[in-house]
């Protein structure tokens, strides 16, 4: 994913988490968003956006509530090491898919498909001691093309 795609994806994501929790939009969010796609590393902690955060004059309160929402708005992952001092660290969330495929079982053929309605039930669900970060679903069947091809084979059987 480059950049620019990153941030088209993260905003996209930001704008929804907006809407459905009826908040307001900011220049500075999206401006922090963008500078957290620049960054060319998949991790990165606050210090390495500390220069570019004055440069776009973002106070560190807004930098703080920010990052928090973009982890509530699944845009990034907070990661916390310990070493010596406890830092937190941030990975993007995007890049990580969740996916959903149907599967043949005659032929392996597979495709994805899309489904807001289930995506939303997976998301919203609560485990016990476990906080999901994505997940993978596979349906299993019968494709068009082999289905067709048991209906003629059952045809000629006649
Ligand atoms: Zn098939």
């Amino acid at each position: 994913m480059t950049s620019a795609e990153r941030y088209d994806k993260a905003l996209a994501a930001l704008d929804t988490y907006i809407r459905e929790h009826k908040m307001r939009h900011t220049l500075e969010r999206e401006r922090l968003l963008k500078i957290i796609a620049d960054i060319n590393a998949p991790i990165f902690t606050v210090h390495d956006i500390e220069a570019k955060r004055k440069e776009a004059h973002i106070s560190l309160p807004t930098l703080y509530n920010s990052l928090n929402l973009f982890v509530s708005a699944r845009i990034l992952y907070r990661l916390e090491r310990t070493q010596g001092v406890t830092s937190e660290q941030y990975k993007w969330a995007l890049d990580a898919k969740n996916s959903m495929r149907v599967i043949c079982t005659r032929c392996g053929r597979e495709a994805n498909f899309t489904d807001p309605a289930l995506l939303r039930i997976i998301r919203e669900r609560k485990y016990a001691n476990f906080i999901p970060a994505h997940f993978s679903l596979y349906v299993y069947g019968t494709c068009k093309t082999c289905r067709r091809l048991l209906i003629q084979k059952n045809e000629n059987k006649r």
